[in-house]
């Protein structure tokens, strides 16, 4: 979760010299975009593991120069961020779900700002909500009722369940690796944050195809839409504009073209805007 934006033109020397160790130029602060970020907390996820707090002490380091991209599916290096600090922030007020002070990485990252990633920095700074996902390694695992290795001994107390009132999950300890971190805006679990995997590449690939798809079924609805309340746009331009947007964008773009084609056209009603197949459509629109 992108938790603050910087501004700008009061970035401390110490900061811009810790940005200037990633860079290959040297950056001045308005070339420099950057944010704070939660990159990960020891509360209990929705697989019922947690990251123990020296878990996140070491990955803390771990993290610090690795790069981080927004999407998933955005390969231009443009739409990625580098993480140039980070700390480990205790909130002793609020519990995690086993009792836990809530503790988390704070995590600062930079953009070198260009035109192309304008729409993004923009997105940030209106504060629309990412959920941050992280690809680690760890190479302990144990039970968090009586204290087995579960790779090493086992035990057989289960995840998720209860024993003597004390739900039972798996602490997540020595990282080893931290791989990558990234921005996804698609997962719909309550919970969805962090990814802890001990396949980091295929639960990444698992994300970014999550997020593709998502994407493409975005941009089909547009284009579905678009053919009732903008007949004089041609598909393959705006195709293509499509392409370049990200998924909040193309969130927006699709409410926009619904209520269009639902208050414009009651006609198009008929067709459903989420569910028309191609070819009904296009006989529709045929003039
Ligand atoms: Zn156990």
């Amino acid at each position: 979760m992108i938790t603050e934006k910087e501004n700008i033109n009061q970035l401390p020397d110490e900061e811009l010299e810790l940005i200037g160790k990633f860079a290959r130029k040297k950056l001045e602060n308005d070339e420099l975009y950057t944010f704070s970020l939660i990159l990960c907390d020891n509360e209990i996820d929705r697989d019922n593991e947690k990251f123990t707090i020296q878990a996140l002490n070491t990955l803390a380091k771990l993290f610090v120069g690795k790069t981080g991209i927004f999407d998933h599916n955005m390969k231009s290096k443009d739409q990625s961020a580098r993480i140039y600090a980070a700390e480990v922030v205790t909130d002793s007020i609020r519990k995690t779900a086993d009792g836990e002070d809530y503790t988390y990485i704070k995590a600062k990252a930079y953009m070198v700002r260009t035109e192309k990633n304008k729409d993004l920095i923009a997105e940030i700074d209106a504060g629309i909500k990412k959920e941050t996902s992280v690809g680690c390694c760890v190479s302990d695992i144990s039970c968090s009722i009586c204290g087995r290795n579960i790779k090493t001994e086992g035990c057989e107390h289960q995840k998720g369940k209860t024993y003597g009132g004390k739900l039972c999950c798996y602490l997540l300890s020595e990282p080893t690796d931290a791989y990558e971190w990234s921005f996804v805006a698609v997962p719909a679990q309550k919970n969805a944050g962090v990814i802890k995997s001990f396949n980091p590449m295929h639960e990444t690939e698992k994300l970014a195809d999550m997020a593709r798809e998502y994407q493409s079924e975005l941009q089909s609805e547009i284009l579905r839409c678009a053919a009732g309340v903008l007949p004089e746009m041609k598909s393959a331009a705006l195709e293509e504009i499509c392409g370049s947007l990200s998924i909040g964008m193309l969130r927006e773009m699709r409410d926009a073209f619904r209520k269009s084609a639902q208050k414009n056209l009651p006609v198009v009603r008929q067709l459903d805007c989420g569910g028309a197949d191609e070819e009904s459509e296009n006989s529709e629109y045929k003039i």
